[in-house]
């Protein structure tokens, strides 16, 4: 008899000494480069595959600018992201565009990132179009059907959609491409607590059935508990609690994961 236990997955991301910084414009001298400062102070971590991973800290932590280097929406200054074994943090565009399908994000005001002259189904397929999965009417009903919404919505406009609805279509678009990995910034932070909820479980219930990998950005701890699987605590770009969930809540290492819990109701 033979013994060959399954290996362990890979994670999706291995993130080394990622640093990055921005230009501090309010202290620019007179004469020559603004200082910088720095935002990710060289973070080490793996984002599992097949899981939702929250990443929380106060405002200003760096969670948004983490986000977008997973997503290469910026280059980090220095260190490696490496997305399924290769090193995303340096590709230029040419060698990104065979992945940039599996990196979709979702993001906090729905309106701001739905084209507001165009109808649902066009907001849906032209994403699918340009990466050649798809891009009918009947791939965005389709889409449409797997966020709980009816097939009419096609012919709407986004301002003719409650917040909620509108982060179910940008939830739509973004699995209509059958990405591996979704980032999620801050995404139910302007609803209300019942379309919060329901937007929180479609989420779980497609990342389950499609084996997605999730990263979700929120300040609420509460949230977290709910929807996460591992959370990553930011503090001024620096990880200060990692692990699984229920470890991390039940047993946090760090005075600020202490006080973001003490505000859970
Ligand atoms: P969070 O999402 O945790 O609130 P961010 O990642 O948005 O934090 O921001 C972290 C820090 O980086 C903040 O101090 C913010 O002002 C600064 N920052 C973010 N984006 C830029 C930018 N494009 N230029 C300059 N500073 C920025
Ligand atoms: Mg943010």
């Amino acid at each position: 008899m033979t013994y060959s236990p399954k290996p362990p997955k890979p994670p999706l991301f291995s993130v080394r000494n990622l640093r990055l910084s921005f230009p501090d414009h309010a202290h620019k001298p007179l004469f020559g480069a603004a200082p910088r400062i720095e935002v990710l102070k060289g973070l080490d971590l793996d984002i599992p595959e097949g899981r939702i991973t929250g990443i929380v800290g106060e405002s200003g932590s760096g969670k948004s600018t983490f986000g977008r280097v997973l997503v290469r929406l910026l280059e980090p200054d220095a260190g490696e992201v490496l997305f399924d074994g290769q090193d995303i943090s340096t590709m230029d565009e040419n060698a990104l565009r065979p992945l940039r399908r599996n990196l979709q994000m979702i993001f906090q005001d729905p309106m701001s990132s739905l084209n507001p002259r165009h109808k649902v189904w066009r907001i849906i397929a032209q994403p699918m179009k340009r990466y050649k999965c798809g891009g009918t009417r009947k791939d965005a009903e389709n889409a449409l059907e797997k966020v709980g919404l009816p097939a009419d919505f096609a012919d709407r406009y986004p301002h003719e959609l409650s917040g909620g609805q509108r982060q179910r279509v940008g939830i739509a678009r973004a699995i209509a491409l059958q990405p591996r990995f979704i980032l999620a910034d801050e995404i139910v932070s302007g609803l209300d607590v019942s379309s919060q909820a329901q937007v929180l479980s479609l989420l779980q219930n497609l990342a389950r059935e499609m084996g997605l990998t999730i990263a979700f950005i929120s300040h609420d701890l509460s949230v977290i508990r709910h929807l996460c699987d591992e959370v990553i605590v930011l503090n001024h770009g620096e990880i200060v609690d990692c692990g699984p969930v229920e470890e991390v809540f039940s047993n946090p290492q760090s005075d600020i994961t202490k006080s973001l819990l003490s505000a859970i109701p």
